[in-house]
């Protein structure tokens, strides 16, 4: 296994044929998507190298999204189309990551959720009754661009009935290549001004219950493992604050001039993945 942070990769491995030596030796890699790896449908130039380059120093990389909206072999094929060949359990994302924190607390319980049909099949497929009505012990939330009144009066009289909350993502917005659209966090703020009531536990970045899932699936521990991402309060907050190295990319939502940036710190601050290898 290369730990030798300047170790020149072979040229010829994968797609690009990468030569370029990688800036940090750590054996584990997380990458977020939107923003770092691509935006929209267009692969940010030099991600696919990028990638190529780790896997063929033996490096262990998996992607980590906060998204709801598409199945984990959604993603697999949209990278693999991009360029950048990745299997179904090389990518974690928010839905498959609540619905396992969901069997640790209330396995089988029925649930509403306000969310999109991939993340309805994910809690079916670890075994939830997810149900139109108000009669659940559980309300899930997330992003939903189908989101109503009806379904935030479900969630209100599920509530008073006594179901409990929790969501898949905090991210206010998404990025698009049109601009941001609303994210999570504006179901999540409706649904607690309606109810009075706190979601009790978010699970997608930066909480510690997907980088614990992240962390399984690479075989590392956090002080071995690098997170790179676009956003300051999910990626990067959530690296700081369970010890993994850091490495903000400018490819996204994040503007150089943030002034969080100099507040939040990360080790590293780069155009975009690209820079990765020198
Ligand atoms: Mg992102």
């Amino acid at each position: 296994m290369p730990h030798d942070s300047t170790m020149r990769t072979g040229e010829g491995h994968g797609r690009a044929g990468v030569t370029g030596k990688i800036r940090l030796s750590q054996r584990g890699w997380l990458f977020d998507l939107d923003g770092t790896i691509y935006l929209g449908d267009s692969l940010i130039p030099g991600a696919d190298a990028t990638i190529a380059a780790l896997r063929a120093a033996g490096r262990r990389v998996a992607f980590l999204s906060n998204k709801p909206l598409q199945t984990r072999e959604d993603y697999a094929r949209k990278l693999t189309g991009l360029g950048i060949p990745t299997g179904p359990d090389e990518v974690i994302t928010s839905s498959l990551v609540l619905a396992r924190h969901l069997v640790t607390l209330d396995p089988g319980a029925p649930v509403f959720v306000i969310g999109e049909p991939p993340l309805i099949a994910e809690l079916a497929a670890h075994g939830f009754e997810t149900r139109a009505d108000h009669r659940v012990r559980w309300v899930v939330i997330a992003f939903d661009r189908t989101f109503d009144y009806a379904k935030l009066n479900t969630a209100l009289q599920a509530v008073r009935a006594g179901a409990r909350l929790i969501a898949t993502n905090p991210d206010r917005t998404c990025p698009t290549p049109e601009g941001e659209i609303p994210d999570c966090a504006g179901m999540i703020a409706a649904v607690e001004a309606v109810t009075g009531q706190a979601v009790e536990v978010v699970v997608g970045k930066p909480s510690s219950i997907i980088l614990d899932v992240a962390l399984r699936t690479l075989g590392v521990t956090a002080g071995e493992c690098v997170i790179v991402g676009d956003r300051l309060e999910t990626d990067i907050v959530m690296g700081r604050c369970y010890g993994l190295t850091t490495v903000l990319v400018l490819s996204g939502i994040t503007r150089p001039d943030d002034p969080r940036i100099a507040e939040i710190h990360p080790d590293a601050v780069l155009p975009s993945i690209r820079e990765l290898i020198k």
